[in-house]
């Protein structure tokens, strides 16, 4: 199965992410100038930023897990790894960050516990996707077996997860020396080797996502935009380390939309899925009552909703007409021009006969070979014969030529109606208009007759 994710992208996906991706690398540009530029404090903006990133990376993996049981491709189940990773990260460095919950940070962290979790976090996503985007140029020309998706979808997600929680140990009780460079400066990139590794991990992510996947798919185009998100995040945090300079806002609302963006392309495929879902039950209805010859109803919606009708019509006390039609002299018209013809006057005559039916409730359907059947709720017998009269006329003006003695095809009806308080049974009403039809036959054909009592 296909995951609208890994489809080629449309034009306008494309133009969508490459607008996208344009407007980061806008924002980006006029932020690097001012990042050291001091912004009033918002106390509460830090951890409502990783509050935001933990509960979206949380739902991206989610979405990408089921998406991964669902195609069985692999590079789905690895992202998610790469998210699920961003969402441990990211609560273990806002738990552990002097000042939110207590003073030095929760789980017995140390001063620098919160600062190595942020280095883990905006290393770690990119090596991950790194690992998916060679996961998908490894794997997808064998997909995942059925039976090893549970495992796969451990090893994927369970992987990065573990890798995370021995990360987190190692942040909190590794006794480390400070994370980054202090800053004597501003920016920690002249001199640090951790800032430049975590950095040529995202220049690293962004080339490979763009090398193997070149931009092909909707997943290549928006894991690019993540990417580009998350070194947008991470230039700035060393750009400018002060907290509530312009770079630091820019780079936390970058930090919340790498895994938003994916958040958002998975809910709208399950929204497109829904849709299409939709369509294909619908049309399957539609398929499931029509007739494939002449598209009218077929018997089996007959069947159904003729007793339907005739229900309603005795609770409401009101009429109920049935009218067989039966085509005149039909086997010598396909003896004469063969079967296919013979199909094309039966399509011809069935939408002959679905023009005279306008009432809503009224319906034609096919009743056997070159047979048909209007149903007529809330109808009288008057009413029948005017719409059989019709229907004879109609047929009539088709003018399609026969060999029989008439030289046009023609048709014979039987109108039978059941009214209030009538103790007839659906098969009876339909007997009764069989038995008319059958005296239209009988007493020269092309003519309407109606049932007697
Ligand atoms: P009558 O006026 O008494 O109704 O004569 P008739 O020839 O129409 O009646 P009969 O029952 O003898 O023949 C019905 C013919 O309808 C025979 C069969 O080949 C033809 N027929 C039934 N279903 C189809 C179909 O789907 N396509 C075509 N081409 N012919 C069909
Ligand atoms: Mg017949
Ligand atoms: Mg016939």
């Amino acid at each position: 199965m296909e995951s609208f994710l890994t489809q080629q992208a449309t034009r306008k996906q494309t133009v969508t992410a490459g607008i996208t991706a344009l407007l980061i690398l806008l924002v980006f540009a006029i932020a690097v100038p001012r990042a050291t530029m001091a912004l009033p404090a918002v106390g509460p903006f830090m951890p409502m930023c990783a509050l935001t990133v933990f509960t979206t990376a949380g739902i991206a993996t989610f979405l990408l897990a089921a998406q991964f049981t669902a195609t069985r491709q692999p590079v789905l189940g690895a992202l998610g790894g790469a998210y699920a990773f961003t969402a441990l990260a990211v609560a273990v460095q806002l738990l552990t960050f002097p000042g939110v919950f207590t003073p030095t940070g929760l789980l017995g962290a140390g001063p620098q516990s919160s600062a190595w979790m942020w280095v883990f976090w905006h290393g770690g996503f990119p090596f991950f996707v790194i690992l998916a985007a060679f996961t998908r140029y490894r794997l997808e020309q064998e997909p995942i077996g059925a039976t090893r998706v549970g495992l796969w979808a451990w090893l994927l997600i369970g992987g990065p997860i573990v890798v995370g929680a021995a990360l987190c140990v190692f942040a909190i009780y590794g006794n480390l020396p400070p994370a980054l460079k202090p800053a004597t400066g501003i920016s920690v990139f002249p001199n640090d080797t951790t800032a430049w590794v975590t950095w040529s991990l995202n220049v690293a992510a962004i080339i490979i996502v763009l090398l193997t996947g070149r931009l092909r798919s909707v997943l290549d185009q928006w894991l690019l935009i993540a990417v580009l998100a998350c070194f947008v995040d991470t230039t700035l945090n060393f750009v400018s380390t002060a907290r509530f300079s312009v770079g630091w806002y820019v780079a936390r609302i970058f930090s919340m939309f790498a895994p938003g963006v994916v958040v958002c392309l998975l809910i709208w495929e399950v929204n497109l899925l829904y849709r299409r879902l939709f369509d294909a039950h619908t049309s399957l209805l539609r398929i499931s009552v029509s007739d494939g010859l002449t598209g009218i109803y077929n018997r089996a919606y007959f069947d159904a909703q003729y007793r339907k009708e005739f229900e309603r019509a005795r609770r409401t006390h009101a009429p109920l007409s049935l009218i067989l039609i039966d085509i005149d002299h039909f086997k010598q018209y396909n003896d004469a021009f063969g079967h296919l013809r013979g199909d094309a006057c039966l399509a011809a005559v069935a939408s002959a006969l679905a023009g005279v039916v306008r009432r809503p409730a009224d319906f034609v359907a096919r009743y056997g070979g070159e047979e048909f059947v209007i149903v007529l709720p809330d109808t009288d017998l008057r009413g029948a014969f005017e719409i059989a009269e019709q229907a004879r006329e109609a047929v009539m003006q088709l003018s399609l030529e026969t060999p029989a003695l008439v030289g046009y095809v023609t048709i014979s009806a039987g109108c039978a109606v059941v009214g209030a308080g009538s103790l007839l049974a659906p098969d009876d009403l339909v007997g009764a208009a069989d038995a008319a039809l059958y005296r239209a036959k009988s007493v020269g054909r092309n003519q309407v007759q109606l049932a007697v009592d």
